[in-house]
């Protein structure tokens, strides 16, 4: 398979995760007298731009059409949205009337945060979510964003001041359409903030659960700046912040609009630095994966044959690449705990374990609860300590930590 963005025939193996289904294609009951379909996993990276990427696409449709997640029901992500508008509104003199873009708009989480300032608004998302958008008055096109999408906006609403993607260009399969629609919305100089997981965070912290099918790519920063070389774009500003485990947010505008910060040559160093060009880096992560595998297998085996119960925490997407990958099944994990009225009562892909009301956690008391949510974990374990829950914690990665 060609690369993403350089096109070249030049992608190494990193990891293989095997074959499994779609991370978000919880089963229903009916479902599983079925057999699943399942696709190649493999991590890969491009010896020619660096890009880290899997080597194998699903068709979009099987993906995101019933896509099961809400950003209100994730806290931390909320908090992170409000700040994010706050500070665009400020930087980038947002105007009331002025037009805002969000792209994988899902329910309308970070659209709704401009309403105080008077913004102009507008969704696209192609989720089931962007009813509930729609229920809550977010403007949103309930479609996959393209070029045709970007000038069908521009004709009815003129161009955007700020475009922002959070956590979607890992995802688009049409990566050239997308970019190219997204420089057609912008405004001369309009600014595209893109939010995805940061590689480096991935690699460091051991995250091999990030990887699945709906992240085509595992973005850093010199790969990005060769895609936003490419349709004209260049990014002049870059942080790394704390979503999904870790992320890298950049802002991108069109080529010579915009000053270049330091920011985007101190992530640059970083990454030289960390050999992710050339170094070490990613066989060292496939290394520790496959022994962090081992060691979850065996802690886990070990508590079952001594008659503990253990169930997980969270039914989250990663949750199913770690579940598939360690090949731990219902005979293992009984249940897996979850808030989402979306997924209770359904089966995890692949391993098809039950997604069951939290309440039973504080009933059953069971010995150990996988926490599959880790990334969420500072915030879900004083809760549900709180709550009542006695037994303990087993965090999977980057070390089987048992509290
Ligand atoms: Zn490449």
């Amino acid at each position: 398979m060609a690369c993403y963005i350089c096109g070249k025939e030049n992608l190494v193996s990193v990891l293989d995760l095997g074959q499994q289904p779609p991370s978000d294609a919880f089963l229903r009951r009916e479902d599983l007298s079925r057999p699943e379909v399942v696709y190649p996993l493999e991590f890969c990276v491009c010896q020619s731009c660096g890009l880290a990427q899997l080597n194998y696409a699903v068709d979009p449709e099987k993906l995101f059409r019933d896509y099961v997640y809400n950003t209100a029901t994730n806290n931390a992500l909320k908090v992170n949205f409000k700040t994010l508008v706050g500070s665009l509104v400020g930087r980038f003199n947002l105007k009331k009337g002025d037009l805002a873009v969000d792209v994988g708009s899902n329910d309308g989480t970070l659209l709704s945060y401009y309403m105080p300032f008077g913004v102009k608004v507008l969704g696209v998302d192609p989720s089931s979510a962007a009813k509930l958008a729609l229920a809550n008055n977010i403007p949103t096109i309930n479609d996959f964003f393209s070029l045709e999408v970007a000038k069908r906006v521009v004709k009815e609403n003129g161009r955007a001041k700020v475009v922002t993607a959070t956590n979607v260009l890992a995802h688009v399969i049409g990566l050239d359409d997308f970019m190219a629609g997204i420089y057609e919305l912008l405004d001369a100089e309009g600014v595209f903030v893109s939010e995805s997981g940061y590689v480096l965070d991935l690699v460091e912290k051991l995250q091999y659960d990030s990887i699945y099918h709906e992240h085509l790519r595992y973005y850093a920063l010199r790969p990005l700046n060769i895609l936003f070389d490419k349709f004209g774009m260049e990014i002049f500003d870059a942080e790394r912040i704390p979503s999904h485990g870790g992320s890298i947010r950049v802002y991108a505008a069109k080529k010579g609009s915009r000053e270049i910060g330091q920011g985007v040559k101190g992530l640059l160093d970083l990454e030289e630095r960390f050999g992710l060009y050339g170094g070490r880096a990613y066989a060292d992560f496939a290394a520790r994966v496959r022994q962090n595998k081992l060691d979850l297998q065996k802690f886990i085996l070990e508590q079952k044959s001594a008659g503990k119960k253990i169930v997980g925490i969270g039914a989250p997407a990663k949750g199913n690449t770690l579940l598939n990958f360690c090949r731990l099944g219902p005979d293992i994990i009984d249940y897996l705990v979850e808030k989402s009225e979306l997924k209770i009562g359904l089966f995890s892909p692949g391993m098809r374990i039950p997604v069951v009301e939290e309440a039973r956690l504080f009933a059953e008391q069971p010995e150990y609860a996988l926490m599959l949510s880790w990334n969420l974990a500072d915030e879900l374990i004083p809760k549900i300590r709180r709550n009542g829950y006695k037994g303990k914690f087993i965090i999977p990665t980057p070390k089987v930590i048992i509290k």
